[in-house]
């Protein structure tokens, strides 16, 4: 039996880890064949992409490599381009992006499907050429060099109108990614002042710009208002019920009606599922996710189980007790993930299936060094340090695989013992810039010199 799974992030890996466990003989004598279909060889934990961005967890430990994790299951490393459920075939794309190459066809028994969600862009004026993004480990090393270049510039330059748009920091979106990585990147920011003679915090300017009446959408009002407050206290100018109508010239215009120079604009404002959902035959809801029995089998239009059929993460609708659909974070992503794979199980063994019940959820978000807010499940709410203890223990208990664990651990027991690491090496992201300077005209040496 074939069992393909799209995607490698936190439901697709998770999957894919429970069943290497349950069904590690039938994997052995190979009577079901494991394969994984992501375009990079490795998970990004999203959820500690603003530690990356912050410095106090190296980039490469918030990262799974596919194929360590997975040894009885087949890795590709490629992107599915097309799905057709009816006759079990999938099409997937090996090739680097922008190369044409003809997809190969991938038959299977059974479907996983977990591409999980992607960016939500807009047509504003000028994103498109000074936007940033915010959702892999690539965009958080970038910013946070960015960020770093900017306080230099900003100490470096005598123009006060360069020196005002360098220390102005616009994030537009607050979900998970726009709040975590603006209060991480403050923090941070605000530490690494201390190294310039001429820069006070007070200096820097952050705003966070949201559409909604308010912050953190996938989490509880109860939190999301316990967040703004914390925030706001920290003096960042968060809008709500406001959106950005152009950013042309890096010059920012709100629908407020203000307008000011900023040379960073990080855009996080939110999510639509994985794009490949519109080429499969696979039935969706009015947002474009797959419609999920509790059982986290994919709901054919009838209510009836689509036999062969799975889904889980960010790209699947998942009723919870009160029939609404599960919001799309790493909570839900990674403990249906465990369901499925036991389900799938149990289908096999004859068992019956069980439902998904999310627990009451247990949030809290870091807002940068020794900062967060927490509620536990009893309700108490907890800030400061006690709060960003449990927050990182939860983080921890999350992030997959015992040896990743390790390594995150040891990151912040390091960043405990040293202070953090605050250093731009913005040369990272054109590492060819200086050998292709050798060849400007009149620098090139003659022969034999
Ligand atoms: C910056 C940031 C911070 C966050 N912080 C939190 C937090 O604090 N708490 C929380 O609960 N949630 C958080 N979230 C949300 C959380 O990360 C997601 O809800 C979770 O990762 C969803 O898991 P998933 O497996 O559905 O999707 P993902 O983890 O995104 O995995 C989907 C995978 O599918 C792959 N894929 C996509 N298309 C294809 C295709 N065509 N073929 C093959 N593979 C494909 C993608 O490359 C990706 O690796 C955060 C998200 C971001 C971006």
């Amino acid at each position: 039996m074939r069992v393909l799974i799209i995607g490698g992030g936190c439901a697709g890996l998770s999957t894919a880890l429970r069943l290497q466990q349950l069904l590690r003989a039938q994997l052995k004598d190979r009577r079901v064949e494991l394969t994984i279909v992501e375009p990079q060889p490795y998970l990004t934990f999203q959820p500690l992409l603003a530690e990356v961005a912050a410095g106090s967890i190296d980039p490469r430990h918030v990262v799974v490599p596919l194929r360590t994790a997975l040894p009885d299951c087949r890795v590709l490393t490629a992107r599915v381009t097309r799905i057709d459920h009816a006759t079990r075939t999938a099409w997937v794309d090996a090739a680097p992006r922008g190369e044409l190459r003809l997809p190969t066809e991938v038959p299977y028994d059974v479907l996983v499907m977990a591409p999980g969600s992607v960016a939500r862009t807009a047509p504003v004026p000028g994103l498109a050429e000074h936007g940033m993004g915010f959702a892999t480990v690539g965009e958080a090393v970038a910013l946070r060099n960015h960020v770093l270049e900017q306080l230099d510039l900003a100490s470096s330059t005598r123009d006060p109108e360069l020196r005002h748009a360098a220390l102005t920091f616009v994030f537009v979106g607050a979900g998970y990614a726009g709040v975590g990585a603006l209060a991480e990147l403050e923090d941070m920011a605000r530490t690494a002042t201390k190294g310039y003679h001429n820069l006070d915090p007070d200096d820097l300017r952050w705003i966070l710009v949201e559409a909604k009446d308010r912050i953190l959408g996938e989490e509880t009002p109860e939190l999301a208002e316990h967040t703004l407050a914390e925030l706001r206290e920290r003096n960042i100018d968060v809008r709500l019920s406001t959106t950005l109508e152009s950013a042309a010239d890096q010059l920012v215009l709100l629908s407020d009606g203000s307008r000011f120079a900023a040379r960073t604009l990080v855009w996080t404002a939110g999510i639509r599922p994985a794009p490949v959902l519109s080429l499969t035959d696979l039935p969706l809801d009015g947002g474009g996710r797959i419609t999920c029995l509790p059982t986290l089998r994919i709901a054919a239009p009838d209510g009836t189980p689509l036999p062969d059929a799975w889904a889980a993460g960010d790209c699947a609708a998942v009723p919870d007790q009160a029939g609404e659909p599960c919001a799309p974070n790493a909570q839900h992503a990674l403990a249906q993930a465990r369901l499925l794979a036991e389900n799938l199980t149990a289908e096999l063994a004859g068992r019956p299936l069980a439902a998904y019940r999310p627990d009451h959820p247990a949030c809290s978000t870091s807002l940068g060094l020794h900062r967060a807010v927490a509620h536990t499940r009893r309700g108490t709410r907890l800030t400061g340090r006690r709060a960003w203890w449990l927050h990182r223990a939860r983080q921890l208990r999350r992030l997959p695989t015992r040896e990743r664990r390790i390594r995150v651990l040891t990151d912040w027991l390091f960043g405990g013992l040293f202070q953090r690491e605050i250093v731009s090496l913005g040369t990272i992201e054109h590492p060819r810039a200086e050998f292709e300077s050798g060849f400007e005209s009149g620098s090139t040496a003659g022969p034999g010199t």
